[in-house]
């Protein structure tokens, strides 16, 4: 019995310590960043993860691995990103779960045109009459998601650097092409406690290993847009990072801490996280990196 009560106490310490230290962001061998899967199986990217405050008026109410962020104001909402058409209601859900209306959403963004995270724009955009805003190039692979035929809706057209302006709240639509040509990274400021933090939701930097990155020994478009997207993410403060997938900012973790502070009492909140933002982009830049000689070698290998 006594054995048993230790071991239980023991393994409390152990689970509470991980969940406390292991919550930031890691920083991952080449191994583990070219092994690490953050679409995850399909029955985890469709359900419902508990909805949950990020930081100030900034929301978590996306799915097990697929990221939407709900930003609140007394004056409607913003919602970056839909995700899939199928887990739009998943989304509706988490929204009004946290006690808000998902017919006050007034302005949809998103992070690249893929359908994982902009699919489900027609139909948030005909369940609340949203503002869709997208950054122009991405517009022509937008046009092409047409979920059940309906025509991609998009109402305002974004330039590099332009900013969306709503009730108070400014969001800076940051180009970080590479992952598509639009992909969109997202700074922003939020308050709390009378205080300022810099947020950066990463549009996606993964899966350079798609595309031809190098020709005759030099960096193609893409592969510049690759490099130049990692310089400017770079330059970005950022407190509080957040990706377009969950475990580009080690969400599981870190709500994890959140859980535990709920049962025993208040500490930092595990969102904070600045080192982790650079951790982050040094994972995937590691990854793009190990690409780019992969495909010098076969080229030269070619030769
Ligand atoms: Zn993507």
């Amino acid at each position: 019995m006594r054995t048993e009560r230790l071991l239980l106490s023991f393994l409390v310490v152990v689970l509470f310590s991980t969940q406390v230290c292991a919550q930031g962001m890691r920083a991952l061998t080449l191994k583990e960043s070219l092994e690490r899967d953050v679409n995850g199986p399909r029955e985890f990217a469709d359900k419902q993860f508990p909805p949950h405050k990020i930081i100030g008026n900034l929301y978590y109410v996306g799915t097990g691995t697929l990221s939407s962020f709900l930003i609140t104001t007394p004056q409607g909402h913003i919602l970056i990103n839909s995700t899939y058409e199928r887990t739009v209601p998943v989304v509706r859900d988490s929204v009004q779960d946290l006690g808000f209306r998902f017919e006050d959403i007034k302005i949809l963004l998103g992070s690249h045109a893929h359908g994982d995270h902009m699919e489900g724009d027609a139909l948030v955009k005909q369940l609340t009459g949203a503002m869709v805003i997208a950054m122009d190039k991405d517009v022509p692979a937008l046009e092409k998601m047409r979920p059940g035929g309906k025509p991609h809706p998009i109402d305002r057209v974004l330039r590099p650097g332009d900013e969306v302006a709503f009730a108070g709240m400014t969001l800076v639509a940051h180009h970080t092409p590479g992952h598509t040509d639009g992909n969109t990274s997202w700074a922003f400021q939020v308050q709390e406690d009378g205080k300022p933090y810099n947020v950066v939701i990463v549009g996606a930097m993964g899966g350079p290993d798609r595309y031809k990155l190098v020709e005759n020994g030099q960096l193609t478009q893409v592969g510049k847009d690759y490099a130049a997207s990692y310089k400017l993410l770079r330059s970005l403060p950022c407190d509080v990072v957040l990706g377009s997938h969950a475990k580009m900012y080690n969400m599981h973790e870190k709500y994890a801490a959140l859980s535990m502070q709920m049962a025993n009492g208040p500490g930092p909140n595990p969102f904070i996280d600045p080192k982790g933002y650079l951790i982050e982009l040094e994972n995937t830049e590691k990854e793009y990196l190990y690409w780019v000689e992969e495909q010098k070698k076969a080229e030269a290998a070619k030769k």
